[in-house]
């Protein structure tokens, strides 16, 4: 539900659905805008293995450069773009600059990860999996170096379409994570017919671990079905080092959060991906990637 999104860019207070269709139509126009005069740019955060803190990749994160409003997060138009039938351009622009970025890193001996998030209505669109390689291919980027999240809800709406586009990407080399795990309400047997490598642990999880009981029991009880299953997890949003220490704990394996590194652009990223010096000072892996 996009209402309320864009409250705070556009200072819009009424929330009566009037104003929110007139709202979302000059965000829709502005995002237009923003298409045709390139503002969308991609911001990269840094995940690291949790055990020793070498890097292995990022996640990519899309920002818009409005010329009057600053900086602005995806929360703010995701929704009102998907709304709009936009986000398949946007998503495009996205995958593009993340793949052309990746290839010039690989160029100069870089190899991250690197994560690009993907909507429900990309996932199951029937061309996704074949317009993503050609992106791919186009650009140079190694297929084993991308990876697509999805949500699990995204995951489960079609879930046979959407398997079908992520077992062509996956046949290719591209690796699959289910982002903000345990937020959904999964038939996890329809899970495990999804061709996944990743779980990722949502942040709302993380936050309660080291206080909550009840958020340690079920991060530990994904930490477990990954591994049963053979999947590898990633924890998100790690603001502690307390929280860190007990995911580590706990058995997970890589992270991501302010501990580590907000997102960051693409300069930056590259900074630090080669001083190999996460918060921990720990340098990345050799070749980068994680196991196969
Ligand atoms: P997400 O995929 O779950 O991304 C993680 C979000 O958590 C990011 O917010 C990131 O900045 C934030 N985060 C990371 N570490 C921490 C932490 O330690 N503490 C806190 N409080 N937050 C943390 P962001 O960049 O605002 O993105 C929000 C959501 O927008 C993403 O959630 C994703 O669902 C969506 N999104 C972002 N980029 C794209 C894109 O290119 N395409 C699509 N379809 N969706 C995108
Ligand atoms: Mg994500
Ligand atoms: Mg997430
Ligand atoms: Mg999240």
């Amino acid at each position: 539900d996009a209402r309320g999104a864009g409250d705070r860019l556009f200072g819009f207070g009424n929330r009566n659905m009037e104003s929110y269709a007139f709202r979302r139509l000059i965000i829709e126009q502005e995002i237009r805008v923003g298409l045709e005069a390139d503002q969308f740019e991609v911001f990269y955060q840094p995940q690291v293995d949790l055990r020793d803190g070498s890097m292995t990749g990022a996640e990519a994160l899309v920002r818009w450069r409005h010329p009057q409003r600053g900086l602005v997060g995806p929360a703010e138009f995701i929704d009102i773009a998907e709304e709009s039938g936009l986000l398949g351009e946007l998503s495009t622009r996205v995958l593009r600059l993340v793949c052309k970025q990746g290839a010039v890193w690989a160029g100069r001996g870089m190899f991250p990860r690197l994560a690009v998030n993907i909507s429900p209505s990309q996932s199951r669109h029937p061309e996704f999996a074949a317009d993503t390689l050609a992106i791919l291919d186009a650009s140079g980027f190694a297929p084993q170096q991308l990876h697509i999240e999805i949500t699990e809800n995204t995951a489960m709406t079609e879930p046979r379409q959407t398997a079908r586009q992520l077992a062509a990407l996956r046949q290719a080399g591209v690796g699959i994570a289910i982002d903000d795990f345990g937020t959904g309400f999964s038939n996890l047997a329809s899970l495990t017919a999804m061709p996944v490598d990743v779980l990722k642990i949502d942040r709302s999880f993380v936050a309660g671990c080291v206080r909550d009981g009840s958020a340690r029991v079920v991060v530990a009880a994904i930490i477990s079905l990954a591994k049963n299953l053979g999947f590898e997890t990633v924890a998100e949003g790690i603001e502690s080092v307390d929280q860190r220490d007990y995911l580590v704990q706990l058995g997970c394996t890589y992270g991501q959060g302010f501990l580590i590194s907000r997102p960051i652009t693409a300069m930056q990223f590259e900074e630090m991906y080669l001083e190999g010096s996460a918060a921990t000072g720990v340098r990345q892996k050799a070749g980068g990637g994680w196991p196969a």
